[in-house]
């Protein structure tokens, strides 16, 4: 099995048309900084195994490869999930928040912040830093804050600040903008831990080859059990970190389908969705160019799902430059079909499923629309016009990994709530 690091690819700025660094040029000496550091660490064997180290022995890994039974007979084919519901703090983020707090530590930073939106990242991070004995402040708007009042308090009890961020709608766009701003103050002494597979270049990359231990592991894991690869690997995509951290395990293997499922949310045609690269334009967010929700002016729209993290306007560069290549397929699954799903999962195999990854079982099992494919579209009950779900379910049995990228224990009261 690879090591987190070593095999990773170029550290791209650019795919094909996106990515790049769309920032105040302020941010560009801390932005080559970072890549020069990630590009001698990776190439660092004393930084590789002490990574690999902690994700062992402190994370859990290497997580899990299950050959879900029940879940296969429901879905007509042969289906392994990739549990990264059992790491450490209950997803995959903890592999990105623990390797770049690691390197901020390498960096002589002292001082790490990062944004968050319902506190996932925020707990990954602050986990992480309690770990490694770093200061940690983290952005959240006032809004989340009220929202996710658990998430809140178990950043504070890991020794993190969380810094209410007042502006706007008072939720993750604005707490990352204030993210930026404190790091152009303060990026001296002080690393930016961006959550997801975003962001300017060199994060998509860095964020990318942290995960990457994911597909890693699942290919080696997936050949061991069935001695073949799989037909298809499917994963979530919000800004689209587990999802990209397995397919580029996979990226070379041409008979490997690639599938990604955003959130339909209400429904692609009701607008409110988080669904951009099935339904959106190329534009700039948050220092990259990629697939983003905006307006005829350009202006970021907000997002809609019923899991909050895939509730994000925009996409990672990578993810958009897949889908233009066909490499990649992109498909979205609406919040009633995902909570179907969770629900489907947790009675099938005793696995209680993140609404995240609970988008990508819900596909599994037949839901969703595949804009490029110009299938029928989803309704605003959430109902698919043109069901069956057939042509992704050729007949003769297949072999699918899917990444569960997380546990549920957070979406219990919402899903209750919804009834
Ligand atoms: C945050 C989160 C996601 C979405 O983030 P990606 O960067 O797209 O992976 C998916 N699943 C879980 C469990 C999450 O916490």
């Amino acid at each position: 099995m690879t090591g987190p690091v070593a095999s990773a690819p170029g550290l791209d700025r650019r795919f094909g048309a996106y990515g790049g660094r769309y920032v105040p040029e302020t941010l560009i000496p801390a932005l080559d900084e970072l890549e020069g550091a990630w590009a001698e660490a990776r190439g660092d064997g004393g930084f590789a195994q002490e990574l690999a180290a902690l994700l062992r022995d402190y994370a859990g890994r290497p997580t899990p490869l299950y050959r879900a039974r029940r879940l296969s007979e429901a879905a007509g084919r042969t289906v392994y999930l990739k549990r990264e519901d059992l790491l450490h703090s209950g997803a995959h983020k903890l592999n990105n928040a623990l390797g770049q707090a690691l390197l901020a530590k390498r960096m002589g930073k002292e001082r790490v912040i990062a944004e968050t939106g319902a506190g996932q990242h925020g707990v990954a991070t602050a986990t992480a830093c309690a770990l490694l004995g770093l200061e940690c402040v983290v952005y959240m708007g006032s809004e989340d804050m009220r929202r996710q009042r658990p998430n809140v308090e178990r950043m504070g009890l890991l020794g993190a600040e969380v810094a209410p961020v007042e502006a706007g709608a008072r939720t993750l766009k604005e707490a990352v903008s204030e993210a930026i701003r404190d790091w152009v103050t303060n990026a001296a002494g002080t690393h930016y831990v961006i959550g997801s597979a975003v962001g300017p270049a060199p994060y998509p990359a860095l964020v990318r080859d942290l995960q990457r231990v994911i597909g890693d592991e699942a290919r080696a894991q997936i050949l061991a059990a069935e001695g073949r690869l799989p037909d298809r690997v499917i994963a979530c995509v919000g800004g689209g970190s587990n999802a990209i951290g397995t397919f580029v395990a996979f990226a070379a293997d041409a008979d490997v389908e690639l599938v990604g499922v955003e959130a339909a949310g209400e429904g692609i045609d009701s607008g409110r969705h988080s669904a951009p690269l099935s339904t959106g334009a190329r534009g700039v967010l948050h220092g990259s160019l990629s697939a983003v929700m905006q307006d005829s002016d350009g202006q970021i729209v907000e997002a809609h799902s019923v899991s909050a993290g895939l509730d994000y306007p925009g996409s990672g560069p990578e993810h958009a430059h897949l889908r233009d290549s066909g490499r990649a397929r992109y498909v979205a699954v609406t919040d009633d079909e995902a909570v179907a799903a969770f629900r489907r999962l947790c009675r099938l195999e005793g696995i209680v499923p993140a609404l995240e990854p609970s988008h990508a079982v819900a596909w599994l099992l037949g839901a969703g629309v595949d804009a490029a494919a110009g299938r029928g579209p989803v309704t605003a009950n959430g109902s698919e016009a043109d069901p069956g779900g057939g042509d992704h379910h050729p007949s003769g049995g297949g072999l699918d990994l899917l990444t569960l990228s997380g546990r549920g224990d957070k979406d219990l009261a919402e899903v209750l709530e919804l009834g």
